[in-house]
């Protein structure tokens, strides 16, 4: 099979959904691989280190000229559209809900597979590029804080007097914030955390963080069945509401990370929460895609308050190591593909498996799962 890397093309993003270790495995599973000119540039690697993983490079710029299998990360655009040949899969992050272009698919008898659709299963987790991009994202958040924060993070004892460790407040400890806590941790601050979830005290604990707790309402689980948040009653945020402001009141940095699949963002630090916080602390909001965790916060942009806190709304922290973040995309994408082929190497679809069944948002004509 023909497999298509492409160079991504929305502004800012410098990831890639192949790297030269994953062209090496789909070279050996007996497939061929071509890679657009430059498609690693913006994760450290060349095109030479490609072909050396035994790819070639498309050289006349068409990389899809009969491509039958495309990789990407996010989803194509129109013009990547038209490029691609009718009846070709292609594997990438579409934010399908939102994908403009779901019409074109059918249109063009494409099969596309939605990596965001990816089941939270055991089985699954190797192939999730949620999950992997929030564990670099939730890294990077804190390197971002730490970078607008003006102080330092560990406590330092010095000739030139002690310096306090940073307090460091995580809303939602999903994997981005789990994440967060253990980067704040290692570099030495004081963390606290909160989630909706009960099970996520111990996860929290685990990694040396105080768990702040505000207890359910009676009979409701804030868990649904698939593992993820479910929006709460009125009474239970409010409660949340208090104990959160009580909390960025003494933090130095907050990373809000919650979200709820297919709903807005909740708003967990209100512009009142965020007038109460210090001079100099940060916000840094994870959730701004979805419309953030604090109403303050603006897409890739840096805010600072009128009584000095800097809230920082990042959309796509992966982007920003897109070395290591492209590494762990691409073998989610590998991993993945080997569930569509059969041992001849050609397109193979079985729709009795979950993973394939969940994912796949548009086969032979047909929209599915839209
Ligand atoms: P997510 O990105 O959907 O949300 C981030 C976190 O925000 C979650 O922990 C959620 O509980 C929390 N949240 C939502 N509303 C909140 C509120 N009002 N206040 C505070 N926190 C709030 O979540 P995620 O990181 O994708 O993970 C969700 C769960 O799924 C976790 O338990 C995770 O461990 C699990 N998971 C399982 C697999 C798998 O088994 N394959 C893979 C990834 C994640």
């Amino acid at each position: 099979m023909l497999i298509a890397i492409a160079a991504e093309t929305h502004p800012g993003e410098c990831r890639v959904a192949a790297t030269p270790e994953t062209v090496k495995k789909y070279v050996a599973q007996g497939h061929t691989v071509r890679v657009a000119p430059g498609a690693g540039r913006g994760a450290a690697i060349s095109d030479d280190a490609f072909v050396a993983a035994g790819a070639t490079i498309a050289a006349d710029g068409n990389v899809y000229a009969g491509a039958e299998l495309v990789l990407k990360v996010r989803a194509p655009s129109e013009a990547e559209l038209a490029n691609i040949p009718d009846g070709a899969a292609i594997i990438a992050s579409f934010d399908a809900q939102r994908y403009p272009h779901k019409r074109w698919l059918a249109d063009k008898r494409l099969t596309a597979f939605a990596l965001e659709r990816m089941p939270r299963t055991s089985r699954a987790q190797s192939m999730d590029v949620l999950s992997s991009q929030a564990n670099v994202a939730g890294y990077r958040a804190v390197l971002k804080a730490c970078q607008y924060y003006p102080r330092f993070m560990p406590m330092m004892m010095t000739a030139a007097g002690t310096v306090k460790p940073a307090r460091v407040l995580i809303l939602g400890t999903g994997v981005a914030g789990l994440q967060a806590i253990a980067t704040a941790k290692r570099l030495g601050a004081v963390v606290e955390a909160f989630d909706v979830r009960p099970v996520a005290r111990e996860q929290v604990e685990s990694l040396g963080a105080r768990f702040i707790e505000v207890p359910a309402d009676e009979g409701q689980s804030a868990e649904t069945s698939g593992g993820y948040a479910r929006e709460m009653s009125a009474d239970y945020k409010a409660r949340q509401a208090a104990l959160i402001a009580e909390r960025a009141r003494e933090a130095d940095i907050v990373i809000t990370t919650a979200q709820i699949p297919g709903k807005p963002a909740p708003v967990l630090l209100t512009p009142e929460t965020v007038e109460t916080m210090k001079q100099g602390s940060v916000i840094v909001d994870l959730a701004v895609e979805s419309g953030g965790n604090c109403p303050l916060s603006r897409m890739d942009q840096v805010v600072t308050t009128p009584n000095g806190v800097t809230v920082l709304g990042s959309g796509n922290l992966p982007s920003e190591l897109a070395a290591d973040a492209s590494a762990m995309f691409a073998r989610n994408v590998l991993t993945f593909a080997a569930l569509l082929f059969d041992k001849e190497a050609k397109l193979a679809l079985n729709f009795e498996d979950d993973i394939v069944e969940a994912t796949c948002i548009a086969h032979q004509g047909e929209l599915k799962n839209l």
